[in-house]
C-alpha cells in the first residue's frame, strides 16, 4: 500500500526530452543575469516597443469581444491579408486557404516540419544556423544533417555541397535568409538553384524568411517568388518586422493540400494563435508602414556602428547584409568559444553568444545581436575587439 500522496516508481522524463541539445546561449544568459551593468548584446530581439497603433488594435478587439478562440487557421481576414501580401511581394497568386497562423515562426516552423518529416527522416539544416531547428528534428524523432554556410564563402551555401548530403532518406531542405545568426541574403540565383535542387531531387523546402524586412544592402528573395510548389513552405511572422516578439505570432505558406493538413495539426498543438494577438496583426498588416522602414533604419545604422568598430581588422569575415546579427571570430584568442563568452562576460561585464551554439563550424565565434542603444552597442562592440585583441 502506497501512502497518501506517494508514487511508485516512476520512469523518468522521456528519452527525447532529456536528450534534445540544449543551447549554450542558456549558461550565458544565466551567468548575465547574476551580475549587474551588463551590456546585451546577446538577444535576439528588436529593443523597441510594438508601434502604437498595433497596441490599440489589440485592446480595441479584446473591448469588443474578440477573446475567444479563432478557428485552427487563423482569422479569415488576417489570412486574407497574409495572402495580399505574398502575393504582392512575390508576384505569384497566393490564396487565403494556403495560409496557416501560428504562434510565432517557431510554431510555423514545427508545423511545416511535422506536416512533412516523418521519424527516420533526414532535414537538411544549416551550420551555422538557428538552434531551433535540429531541436524540432530531435523531438520528432527526425536526424539533422548539416550543410555549410562557410564564412570564407560570405556564409552562403555551396548547393552542389547541398545536393551531395542528399540521401534516400533526406525529406526536406530548410533554408534561412537573411539568415541567423550571419546576417548573409541568399542572391536570387542562388535560391534559383536550391529550388531547383528540391524540386529535381523530389524535396521539401522549408524556407525561414522571419526577418525578410530587415534587409540592408540586396534584395530579400523569397522561396515563394519562384512560385508555392507543391513541395514549398515559405515561413513569416510578426516577431522581428513589427517588434512583436511577445504576441507570438507567425504564419506559414504552402500549398493548399499541405495546408489542410498544417491546419489540422494545430489542434493539438495550440488550437490557435492568441486571437487578441491576430486582431493586432491585422492592425500591424493594414496599419501604416512607416514602423517598418524605421525599424529597417535603425539596425541599418546600427549595423554601421558594428562596421566602424571592426574596420582595419579581420575580426568580422562578413558585413552583414540583413537581420540583425553578425558573428565576431575569435580564433586568435585561441578559446573555444563558450570559454571565450564566459571570461568575456565576466571579465568584461558584455553578454555574446558562443559561436557552438549554432553548429559545428562556427566555435571560432560569437555572435552579437544589434538591439540595443546605438551608445551601449558601440561600448560592447569595443570592449569586445580590444578584449580579442589583447588576448591574441
Ligand atoms: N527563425 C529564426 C531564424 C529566428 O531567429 C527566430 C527567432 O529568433 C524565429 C524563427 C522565431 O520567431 P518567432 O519569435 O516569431 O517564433
Amino acid at each position: 500500500m502506497l501512502k497518501e500522496n506517494a508514487v511508485a516508481t516512476l520512469a523518468p522524463a522521456s528519452a527525447r526530452a532529456r536528450s534534445m541539445p540544449r543551447s549554450a546561449i542558456r549558461e550565458i544568459m544565466a551567468l548575465a543575469a547574476e551580475q549587474t551593468d551588463v551590456i546585451h548584446l546577446e538577444v535576439g530581439e528588436p529593443d523597441a516597443s510594438t508601434p502604437g497603433h498595433i497596441i490599440e488594435g489589440a485592446f480595441e478587439a479584446a473591448r469588443a469581444g474578440w477573446t475567444k478562440y479563432s478557428p485552427n487557421s487563423g482569422l479569415p481576414a488576417l489570412r486574407q491579408m497574409i495572402a495580399e501580401r505574398s502575393s504582392k511581394r512575390w508576384g505569384v497568386e497566393v490564396g487565403s486557404n494556403q495560409v496557416v497562423v501560428t504562434t510565432g515562426a517557431i510554431g510555423a516552423l514545427y508545423t511545416s516540419i511535422v506536416t512533412v518529416v516523418d521519424a527516420g527522416d533526414e532535414v537538411l539544416i544549416p551550420d551555422p544556423g538557428w538552434p531551433n531547428y535540429e531541436s524540432i528534428a530531435h523531438l520528432i524523432g527526425a536526424t539533422a544533417v548539416h550543410y555549410a554556410l562557410p564564412a570564407q564563402n560570405g556564409f552562403l551555401p555551396d548547393p552542389d555541397e547541398i545536393a551531395s548530403r542528399i540521401t534516400d532518406r533526406t525529406k526536406a531542405i530548410l533554408l534561412n535568409t537573411p539568415g541567423n545568426p550571419t546576417g548573409a541574403v541568399f542572391p536570387r540565383e542562388l535560391m534559383a538553384r536550391l529550388v531547383k535542387i528540391a524540386r529535381d531531387r523530389g524535396l521539401y523546402l522549408i524556407s525561414d524568411e522571419i526577418y525578410e524586412d530587415i534587409v540592408f544592402e540586396r534584395e530579400h528573395v523569397s522561396v515563394g517568388s519562384f512560385g508555392v510548389g507543391p513541395n514549398v513552405f515559405v515561413i513569416s511572422g510578426f516577431s522581428k518586422t513589427y517588434a512583436m516578439t511577445g504576441w507570438r505570432l507567425g504564419w506559414l505558406v504552402c500549398p493548399p493540400d499541405l495546408a489542410s493538413v498544417a491546419i489540422g495539426l494545430q489542434e493539438p498543438l495550440t488550437s490557435c494563435a492568441s486571437t487578441i494577438s491576430q486582431k493586432a496583426g491585422e492592425a500591424a498588416l493594414c496599419g501604416p508602414p512607416d514602423c517598418v522602414a524605421q525599424f529597417r533604419e535603425m539596425f541599418r545604422r546600427r549595423r554601421d556602428i558594428l562596421t566602424d568598430v571592426f574596420k582595419n581588422n579581420a575580426l568580422l569575415p562578413m558585413v552583414p547584409e540583413g537581420a540583425f546579427y553578425a558573428l565576431v571570430d575569435i580564433s586568435r584568442t585561441g578559446l573555444r568559444s563558450l570559454d571565450f563568452a564566459k571570461r568575456f562576460l565576466l571579465e568584461r561585464k558584455v553578454a555574446t553568444v558562443p559561436g557552438i551554439t549554432f553548429g559545428p563550424s562556427c566555435d571560432r565565434f560569437v555572435r552579437v545581436a544589434f538591439t540595443i542603444s546605438d551608445e551601449s552597442l558601440r561600448e560592447g562592440l569595443q570592449r569586445l575587439r580590444d578584449y580579442i585583441e589583447k588576448r591574441s
